[in-house]
């Protein structure tokens, strides 16, 4: 084996041969393959995976991954035939809420632009005759989906990695050590000897967790049990010797799915308690029975779940079960894969938690961040760097694995909260805000006020149209009470989940200038909105930075993103120790006072002069409030005038304290962040993640005012401005036609049958009296007063383009 290699990629299940393979089509040569168990049916969860590939999910990421893999397995075959069979898919309503969901689920395809469609009860059992149709109120299905034979097409995209002279593999080769210098890696010890090497990528599934130990990086990841069982021939399939004709099934409402196996039929079921393992506890390939990934079947936890199997497909009832096991497979803290490289070790590449569904798209994203840093997708919902530091325990990541275990098929409410490791990190405000009845959502782990119960009494004095159904979820009318009171009033926000960095050092101002869009201010006391972006030009970060001397500046970003951002920063320090990053977050509170009093309010505790000259828009000043030192900030997110202030995180309770008290006579507020996303909805702010990320430009999203090509050479500079001159979609504000109508976000935009583009953010625009919807329309959609519509669950609403930017 090899001493040397370029890179060298751990596992050789679906995940490492679709890494190697598009390394290889990237022009990658000199790479190492090693797994522990045999070529090319290891002993992984792709050895015993039955293949079923949904692609339908509410991310558009998840989809775009799994369309991709889908276009990718169905080139591909071995001398044992094909590795996809595109029958197509069907998911079941059992209950009138699934029906509604798959409703939704259609929406989502529309979006994402995979062609689906609702069928009755009889067309569904025309595509599966096993099906009993009495029991079902209709069905989605989608005719690209299929079975992937997840060993062929690993043994596939191998071969052509091989055939390219790009990589060679290792089969009985175990993974001992990883040794890294100076934060870098530098060598894979293997059990057959050591291989130097700059760059590693763990592509080892259930095994990925005691990789990420060799260099001491947490891959939040817990294999977890989950049973797969076969029948014996089924008589309705007699005779049947292809492999699979009938579409592949999900019974969601019982947490099932199922497959043909020529005459035989497949069950997979999640309808049990969750099973966990210790990575450590995995078998090896000579002590495991079946295979490592593979427990022994516990029967009492397939009962009910038998009783399901037969209730949909009665013809199944007469069969046995020759074929069951407990396979296992990896769940995360949020349901989405880890990728990306560590920010601990230098070239520690992570490729983990992925479902073969989405196998050969994320080996493709893989294999362009480590070729060009930029991944063709938007994949922040599969950062490497999304979790805080709480959400690394191993007892948060074992509740929240389970739970999305637990959570795998139900029908999820995009603002539902979860029930498990609550109160992990609160503010210095919370006893205030418990007091007030705050309902506490979490975010980024922090618990954060949506709604106060106290200001029930405000809806006494506005007037909110009320909600039925599913937007009327998780959401209460005194958050529209708490907007329109904001802009009357004034209101305290608790914003102390922001990420606040200090970036300081000699080289700190060009270090921002070089990672900056716009042109940062280095007169103390100036505030810069900005966006930092990637080489193409798309949209990385987005943040404010205040100067606060000349070698010293005060970053501010969304609490949800902050590690990511982070992340980011830090991979691009100069090497000269010029430049110094701090992550202050915890030792600073933060409050919002906003609203047209804020002013008033501000004044009357604090010796600096609050009014619009003396403190304008975008600066910020230390100031005491009392005697408590503060950085007040004059920016406001929700459209009205007033500050973000910053505080020693032990004075918080005082600074909430002095500013309620004053307010009092203004009539303060404290509002949660219902009113908060609908305000700055409404007044044209943009979120990341959602209206803003790496697919979009800055001039594409509106905020060319925020960019600065003169102001020299900045990352993404050069892209940007061609793809200026060649913009296809513009970032477009709409609101729905009928008042009382609300959509929630994700939905298909529609000029007749034509799909235009999606919903970025929705929210009821209280003060508008209309629901905004942020909507990228292609050029010659833009145009104010042009007419669209929305489709939401399988209703159409039209919506009119307000303003573009
Ligand atoms: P694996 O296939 O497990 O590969 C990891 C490899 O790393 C292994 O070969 C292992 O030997 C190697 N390795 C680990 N440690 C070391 C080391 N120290 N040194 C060297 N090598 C090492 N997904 C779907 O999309 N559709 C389905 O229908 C589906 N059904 C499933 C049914 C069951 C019962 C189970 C358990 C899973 C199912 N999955 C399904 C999930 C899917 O199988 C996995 O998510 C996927 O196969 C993971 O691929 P991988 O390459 O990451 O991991």
């Amino acid at each position: 084996m090899e001493n040397k290699a370029k890179l060298v990629i751990i596992g050789a299940g679906i995940v490492g041969c679709s890494t190697a393979y598009h390394l290889a089509k990237l022009g990658w040569r000199d790479i190492v393959v090693v797994d522990r168990g045999p070529l090319f049916a290891t002993g992984g969860s792709t050895s015993h995976a039955p293949g079923l590939v949904f692609q339908t999910n509410s991310s558009k990421t998840m989809t775009k991954l799994a369309k991709y893999t889908v276009e990718l397995y169905s080139q591909l075959h071995t001398d044992e035939g094909t590795a996809f069979y595109d029958v197509g898919s069907i998911e079941v309503a059992y209950t009138a809420d699934r029906w509604q969901e798959l409703k939704r689920k259609l929406g989502w395809a529309k979006s994402w632009g995979i062609e689906a469609a609702i069928l009755t009860p009889a067309q569904a059992k025309e595509k599966i005759p096993l099906i009993d149709e009495t029991k079902i109120l209709g069905a989605y299905y989608v005719p690209s989906d299929g079975i992937a034979k997840a060993v062929r097409a690993a043994e596939a995209l191998a071969n052509l990695a091989i055939e390219a002279n790009a990589a060679k593999f290792y089969g009985d080769t175990r993974v001992l050590d990883i040794e890294v210098e100076a934060g870098q890696v530098k060598a894979v010890v293997t059990d057959r000897g050591k291989i130097t090497t700059d760059r590693v990528v763990v592509c080892a599934g259930i095994w990925g967790p005691l990789i990420g130990e060799m260099v001491g990086e947490t891959i939040p990841l817990v294999p977890v049990q989950h049973q797969y069982v076969k029948t014996s021939p089924v008589s309705e399939l007699a005779g049947e010797t292809r492999e699979v004709v009938h579409p592949i099934l999900r019974h969601q409402d019982k947490s099932m799915y199922f497959r043909q196996h020529g005459d035989c039929y497949g069950i997979g079921s999640y309808q049990h308690e969750p099973l966990l393992v210790d990575p450590k506890d995995i078998l090896s390939n000579k002590k495991a029975p079946v295979m490592p990934s593979v427990k022994e079947f516990t029967e009492e936890h397939f009962q009910q779940a038998w009783r399901s199997t037969v209730e949909l497909l009665p013809s199944l009832a007469g069969t046995e079960l020759p074929y069951k096991i407990n396979g296992m497979m990896s769940f995360t803290p949020d349901g989405f894969p880890v990728i990306g490289e560590s920010a601990f070790a230098r070239g520690f590449w992570v490729a983990e938690a992925v479902w073969v569904t989405h196998g050969g798209g994320v080996g493709k994203m893989v294999a362009e961040l480590l070729t060009t840093g930029i991944p063709s997708l938007d994949i922040h919902e599969c950062d490497i760097n999304r979790f805080t530091q709480v959400a690394k325990s191993r007892e948060y990541i074992w509740a929240s694995a389970a739970q999305q275990y637990r959570e795998v098929y139900d029908i999820i409410h995009p603002l539902a909260q979860q029930n498990h490791s609550r109160q992990l990190r609160l503010s210095p405000f919370h006893p205030r805000l418990q007091e007030l009845g705050a309902v506490f959502f979490t975010s980024a782990n922090w618990e954060r006020p949506q709604w106060f119960e106290a200001n029930t009494n405000l809806l006494e004095k506005y007037s909110i149209p009320q909600r039925q159904g599913w937007s009327a979820q998780n959401w209460s009318p005194i958050q529209g009470a708490e907007h329109l009171a904001t802009r009357e009033g004034v209101a305290l926000y608790d914003l102390t989940p922001f990420t606040k960095l200090e970036v300081t050092g000699e080289g700190a101002l060009a270090y921002l200038q070089y990672l900056c869009a716009n042109r940062i201010s280095s007169t103390a006391g100036k505030v810069t909105y900005t966006s930092m972006l990637d080489a193409n030009g798309g949209i990385m970060c987005d943040l404010t930075i205040t100067c606060l001397g000349r070698e010293r500046f005060w970053v501010v970003t969304g609490g949800s993103v902050g590690e990511h951002d982070l992340a980011w920063m830090k991979s691009h320090l100069p090497k000269d120790n010029s430049v110094c990053i701090a992550d202050v977050s915890a030792s600073y509170c933060c409050l919002g006072l906003w609203g047209p009093l804020a002013p008033k309010v501000l004044g009357a505790v604090t010796d600096a002069a609050c009014d619009d000259e003396s403190f304008p828009f975008f600066t910020a000043q230390q100031i005491y409030i009392d005697a408590i030192p503060a950085l007040a900030v004059r920016v406001s997110y929700v459209g009205e005038p007033g500050w973000e202030i910053y505080a020693p995180t032990e004075s918080g309770l005082k600074l909430w304290d002095l500013l309620w008290q004053v307010g009092r006579q203004h009539g303060i507020i404290a509002a949660g962040g219902g009113a908060f996303e609908t305000l700055r909805l409404e007044k044209g702010y943009l979120l990341w993640g959602a209206d803003i990320h790496t697919e979009y430009d800055p001039y594409e999203a509106g905020l060319g005012f925020a960019v600065k090509p003169n102001k020299g050479e900045f990352i993404g500079r050069e892209m940007l401005l061609q793809r200026q001159q060649y913009p296809s979609r513009k970032l477009c504000y709409l609101t729905l036609n009928d008042p009382k109508a609300v959509v929630m976000g994700k939905e298909p935009i529609l000029a007749g049958e034509k799909i235009l583009g999606y919903v970025a953010s929705a929210g009821y625009g209280y003060s508008l009296g209309r629901c905004v919807l942020y909507v990228y329309l292609p050029i010659g959609y833009e145009q104010p007063g042009t007419t669209v519509e929305v489709e939401y669950f399988g209703d159409r609403y039209s919506a009119t383009v307000t303003e573009s930017n």
